[in-house]
């Protein structure tokens, strides 16, 4: 067997409602950016909901329409904007979205839709990854307040996001973000929801929650801290990658993944994966194999599980991203297509296809 990817969704749930009790009363949007990091977008969806998310967070428009089309009614807010995104689609079907320049609000506002566009304006707070710098700020809600009064647009929001670099950084980019909330104050603009902090300050900082989390890592079991684990947290990774032991000789075996699964070659020797309750180290990540040291006693077809939740003993995708020196989210989201998700909840499987 070829490496699989099980992803089990009563996990996910328990993890959301758990931050969402940690952030409560403050409502959550879930985060599904990046095909839900590795785990499957239009799978997490509905569980999402169901775990007490009010708002689901994508990319783009397109990922936001495609969650329209599978049935998803809960509130929507996409952010990424390339050329071709369809604005217009976005107003239509009620996916709200994030502006972060005077051009792009341009670019939304030649979209001609019956309904206005609901749009949450970015501020920088210091990430310099989109929104308005202090400089740009005014500009940019003069611009959308002439949309509003024109009927094309509601500003519905105020957000940005944290570097999550540390507290001092943080509380820093806090501050940069309530003058910027003042600066609307003053002409006015009183919007809904007012948004800043993902998992991080979502957990440690209740000053940043203001109207909504955006919770994403953290979802999926994956700390988003340094010096606190998941467990510390008491979220379980949900995703978990298995294979199966190929050929064994003498002291090493060979297991069925590799590099193009998803296992990052510069992990091999600080590696190890999980077989017959035990830890056995990895000497070689290959293309669709690698090599176990220390294999003896092993068998063709045992069960290898090369991460999972940690709770038996086995690898967690955070001790993966430390031995590649990268971050969880990199290794959930490079667990490639062509690995099949696998999707259990309360004792029951089923084999689906992401996409
Ligand atoms: C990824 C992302 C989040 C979630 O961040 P986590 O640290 O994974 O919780 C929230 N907001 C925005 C804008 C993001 O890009």
């Amino acid at each position: 067997m070829s490496a699989v990817a099980t992803v089990d969704l009563d996990v996910f749930r328990s993890n959301l409602q758990l931050l969402g009790d940690i952030a409560a009363p403050t409502p959550v949007m879930a985060m599904l950016k990046a095909d839900a990091y590795g785990h499957g977008m239009l799978q997490l969806a509905r569980p999402a909901i169901e775990a007490g998310a009010s708002w689901l967070g994508v990319l783009e428009i397109s990922e936001g329409l495609r969650l329209r089309d599978t049935g998803i009614d809960a509130p929507l807010f996409a952010w990424l904007h390339g050329s071709g995104a369809d604005f217009a689609a976005a107003a239509g079907r009620h996916i709200d979205v994030g502006i972060s320049t005077e051009d792009e609000l341009r670019a939304a506002l030649t979209a001609q839709s019956a309904v206005p566009l609901q749009v949450h304006l970015k501020i920088d707070t210091g990430l310099h990854r989109n929104g308005a710098t202090e400089d740009e700020w005014p500009g940019l809600l003069d611009a959308a307040i002439a949309g509003e009064r024109a009927g094309a647009l509601r500003i519905r929001g105020i957000w940005s996001h944290l570097a999550d670099a540390s507290v001092g950084d943080d509380e820093e980019a806090l501050r940069r973000f309530r003058e910027a909330i003042a600066v609307a104050a003053a002409r006015r603009v009183h919007p809904e929801l007012i948004h800043l902090a993902a998992s991080s300050a979502g957990i440690r900082m209740p000053e940043a929650r203001f109207d909504m989390v955006r919770f994403g890592i953290a979802a999926y079991g994956v700390s988003p801290f340094d010096d606190r684990s998941a467990a510390d947290i008491g979220v379980v990774p949900t995703m978990t990658l298995a294979t199966t032991v190929g050929e064994v000789s003498g002291h090493t075996a060979r297991i069925s993944a590799g590099w193009a699964d998803g296992l990052p070659a510069r992990a091999a020797h600080a590696a190890s994966v999980w077989v017959r309750g035990h830890r056995h180290p990895l000497a070689e990540i290959g293309v669709d194999s690698s090599v176990i040291v220390e294999a003896a006693g092993l068998q063709t077809g045992d069960p290898v599980i090369v991460f999972g939740s940690g709770l038996r003993g086995e690898p967690t995708p955070t001790e993966w991203a430390e031995w590649a020196d990268t971050i969880g989210d990199e290794i959930l989201t490079g667990i490639p297509v062509r690995v099949p998700r696998r999707y259990v909840e309360a004792g029951d499987g089923r084999t689906e296809q992401p996409r």
